[in-house]
């Protein structure tokens, strides 16, 4: 894990959801690592336990069991937690499949995790944040995960998904334009195609695994795959003061894709 910007997350307290695996356990240790107090979160603890160890045993770090689809067990969390400063909404699954794949079980499952699942966190931590932020005068900072396959652009096989991502941009907007006077900014991420544990299942359950993971490399103009590393370091700067004049963006990071 490369740091980049050391300590300009001193002081800050964040939450990050999905945090077990991927870009989310990447951006709770590059957080770490910007000197930030992070709360990981993930429906898996097994994740979680091995975040902690590769942490380590001085890390300012606290790992907790959350499934974003559970609002009794989200608002539960939030009671028995300090003020947030920084919100990571990373949790999302892809759904593989055109419009006629998605029934509406799909369809209702792909909204419930990847968009529901931010009003759940925004209405349990949102309050916290902003008195936090009216208290201090430090800014408040919301980052949800979207994706370049969204309102940005659309791609085969992606419909739920990019519904949902979508979506994720404009309830992005909507915080960013209710909050902008009281101290707190909102963001989307819009990453391009990253090489984490769900990309890999991904890529094995193709009909051709060797011509799909070429697929995902050849629609990246840079010629390769994101690593996580490339990723975490925006979510750091996202999150801290840094990006103080920052909010309402769908923010991409996606290897020349929308170029
Ligand atoms: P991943 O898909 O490999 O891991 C997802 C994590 O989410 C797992 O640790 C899993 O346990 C957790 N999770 C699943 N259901 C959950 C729930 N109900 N509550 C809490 N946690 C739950 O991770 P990734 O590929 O880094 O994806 C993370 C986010 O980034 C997703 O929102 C995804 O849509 C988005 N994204 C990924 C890519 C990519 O190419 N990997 C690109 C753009 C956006």
């Amino acid at each position: 894990m490369t740091n980049t910007l050391p300590s300009i997350l001193g002081g800050k307290t964040v939450l990050i959801t999905a945090a077990a695996q991927g870009i989310g356990r990447a951006s709770a240790l590059a957080c770490l690592a910007a000197g930030g107090d992070v709360i990981a979160t993930d429906i898996q603890s097994e994740g979680l336990a091995t975040l902690a160890a590769e942490a380590g045993p001085g890390a300012r770090l606290r790992t907790a069991r959350l499934d974003v689809r559970d609002t009794a067990a989200i608002n539960a969390l939030a009671a028995e937690l300090p003020p947030l400063h920084g919100l990571f909404n990373c949790a999302g699954f892809v759904h593989h499949g055109s419009v006629l794949d998605c029934d509406e079980a799909a369809w209702d499952f792909s909204m419930d995790l990847n968009v529901k699942s931010m009003l759940r966190m925004l209405r349990a931590f949102l309050p916290g944040m902003l008195a936090e932020a009216a208290r201090t005068g430090a800014g408040a900072s919301v980052l949800n995960m979207a994706s370049m396959a969204s309102s940005i652009k659309g791609f085969p096989n992606r419909f739920a998904y990019g519904t949902t991502k979508a979506a994720v941009i404009g309830l992005s907007k909507s915080v960013a334009a209710d909050y902008v006077k009281q101290g707190l900014r909102c963001n989307a991420l819009c990453p391009g195609t990253v090489d984490t544990p769900s990309l890999r299942g991904r890529i094995a359950a193709a009909a051709d695994p060797v011509q799909a993971e070429k697929d995902f490399i050849a629609r990246q103009p840079m010629g390769r795959l994101a690593t996580v590393d490339d990723i975490a370091p925006l979510v750091v700067f996202l999150l801290s003061d840094a990006s103080r004049f920052i909010t309402g963006q769908a923010v991409s990071v996606d290897g020349g894709v929308t170029i």
